[in-house]
């Protein structure tokens, strides 16, 4: 199963609809959490993530409302006793921050977390069958870093081309193992199959690691804290606007554009709709309401 579970949509200020950011990423058995703000842990109980779910926290910058929530988070897969490791990523330059969430007030540690900060231009944080996990240098007063999951490439089997060759049973997986089978090669009887992409760009101007996290992606969570008449309040805080977002998805080719992280003064969401499809965006489009949950797109 992956799908996108959005928590809290909400810039600096939580509104009576928005709480503070929060999104769980399910990556088959994964669980990456992405910028936990306040009131997160509740948020979790009310989508229906548990404790046990997380495997990942990763923190794109320590500005309150994409960390306030380590704390409770923190504490919760603790009191839950957590079985596995959860490991943390944050930019290494607020470790201090990290070090002051993680122990805001006493409690019991019974999880092994482990913590791999992120620094200089980013790279790659993690390797495993599901994913390679990148970060990226972003642009904002702090810094701050985008996060980004790829899928290894892998094949597509064709059943009738298998049947064709009379392939069935436990010799598909021995001839997908081996490459080839009484002679019949991997290639006659698959075709290529694409990994599947994921980024989580927050808090940054247009800047080149935004476009390198969002490239090829089936789906991208992107912030778009301001609408297009306020580019230059964007500019200057270190955020972008709808339209920014959308054209960024339209450069870099991504098939489900996840919009977020709104300013607090807005409170009609579909003006971001309409300023992303002005910039040309024609893929599939969500504006984030709390609690709401997007599917990864099928594979290609
Ligand atoms: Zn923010």
């Amino acid at each position: 199963m992956r799908e996108l579970v959005v928590l809290g949509t909400a810039s600096q200020v939580p509104t009576r609809h928005r709480n503070h950011n929060g999104y769980v990423l399910r990556w088959d058995g994964e669980g990456l959490l992405f910028d936990p703000g306040e009131g997160t842990q509740r948020q979790m109980l009310r989508a229906g993530v548990a404790a046990h779910d997380l495997t990942r926290l990763c923190v794109t910058h320590f500005h309150g409302d994409h960390s306030l929530g380590l704390a409770g988070v923190i504490q919760r897969i603790n009191l839950d006793r957590v079985p596995h490791p959860v490991t943390a990523h944050y930019p290494a330059s607020g470790r201090r921050f990290f070090d002051r969430l993680r122990y805001a007030t006493a409690y019991r540690e019974t999880v092994d977390l482990r913590e791999e900060p992120v620094s200089g231009d980013g790279g790659t944080l993690a390797v495993t069958d599901a994913f390679t996990l990148l970060a990226r240098r972003l642009s904002h007063p702090v810094e701050s870093y985008g996060y980004r999951l790829v899928e290894p490439d892998g094949r597509r089997m064709l059943p009738e081309r298998l049947a064709a060759h009379g392939i069935t049973g436990p010799d598909v997986g021995r001839l997908r193992r081996e490459g080839e089978l009484r002679g019949v090669t991997l290639d006659q009887v698959s075709e290529p199959r694409p990994g599947q992409r994921f980024a989580f760009v927050m808090d940054t101007r247009l800047c080149d690691g935004v476009y390198e996290l969002a490239e090829g992606c089936d789906m991208l969570v992107i912030e778009s804290t301001f609408l297009d008449g306020e580019a230059d309040q964007a500019e200057e805080y270190g955020h972008l606007t709808a339209g920014q977002a959308a054209s960024v998805a339209v450069e870099a080719g991504v098939r489900h554009l996840v919009l977020t992280h709104f300013s607090q003064r807005y409170d009609d969401p579909a003006e971001f709709a309409r300023q992303a499809r002005a910039a040309g965006f024609a893929g599939e489009l969500t504006v984030a309401e709390d609690l709401t949950r997007v599917p990864v797109p099928r594979r290609r």
